[in-house]
């Protein structure tokens, strides 16, 4: 089991504290819901997690495993199992998603020696699993892809390299009905096979087919409220007014 413990994390960006001492822990099989309003700070934590380097951590601590990784690369964070979706992908023009992804998967387990054909087997059965075309694969990454396409890609990137804990940063957001069918079949599948998450969303049109056990409400950079799924119903009913800052 891999567990991820977040301590008293404090981040700043460009000189501005935006989380102010955020706990929380997540471990293998567990589906967590990280919801709040807008510019709570909900991505800045997923950010600060997966070690980007616009966000500076001043006080607290990451931990997987017992292993403290509060200023490790984002490259160690991976190996350790942790896996990002991000809200906005950036498109890297010139870098071919196949690329891109064998690169990454020879990253995280340099050991195994998949050949090739059966790497990239994997990957088109994963792509046809999410409705995405075959001809995506000499592709560069993100280039000229609709909001939709980049999430599907985000969600491919979290199949193909099989971390233990995902975050999930508004993966919902520009994916219509039928997407967001096969998005949720893929994050099920891998819940099935013990992956934790913590699935960041502002709305709970997700959380239909995801049921979270825990829900957790960040205003103004701090974890107000935390409890179970009781809490997305009635923010789907009442906003996030009625939670006290
Ligand atoms: P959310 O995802 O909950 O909408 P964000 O984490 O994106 O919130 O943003 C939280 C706050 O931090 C906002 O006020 C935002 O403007 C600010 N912020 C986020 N990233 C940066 C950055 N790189 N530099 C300065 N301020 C930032
Ligand atoms: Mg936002
Ligand atoms: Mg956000």
């Amino acid at each position: 089991d891999t567990v991820l413990e977040i301590k008293n994390l404090k981040v700043s960006a460009s000189g501005k504290e935006i989380l102010k001492g955020i706990n929380l822990t997540v471990k293998s099989g567990e589906i967590h819901a990280l919801m709040g309003p807008n510019g709570a700070g909900k991505s800045t934590l997923g950010e600060a997690l997966i070690g980007h380097p616009n966000y500076e951590i001043t006080d607290g601590n990451i931990i997987i495993n017992g292993r403290d990784v509060t200023h490790s690369t984002p490259e160690e964070r991976a190996r350790q199992g942790l896996f990002l979706a991000f809200q906005s992908p950036i498109s890297i023009p010139g870098v071919k998603i196949s690329t891109f992804l064998r690169t990454a998967y020879n990253d995280l387990y340099p050991d195994e020696k998949l050949p090739l054909r059966d790497f990239f087997n994997m990957v088109k059965t994963a792509m046809k699993d999410l409705d995405m075309d075959e001809s995506f694969i000499s592709r560069s990454v993100n280039d000229g892809f609709s909001g939709g396409e980049r999430k599907r890609f985000e969600v491919l990137q979290m199949v193909i390299l099989k971390p233990k804990i995902v975050i999930l940063d508004e993966i919902d957001s520009g994916l219509d009905v039928d997407a967001l069918k096969l998005v949720s079949s893929e994050i099920k599948k891998l819940h099935d096979s013990n992956v934790g998450f913590l699935i960041i969303t502002h709305y709970q049109r997700i959380l239909k087919d995801i049921i979270p056990e825990f829900v957790h409400v960040l205003r103004d950079g701090k974890i107000v409220l935390n409890g179970g799924k009781e809490i997305s119903d009635k923010i789907e009913q009442e906003g996030f007014e009625w939670i006290e800052a």
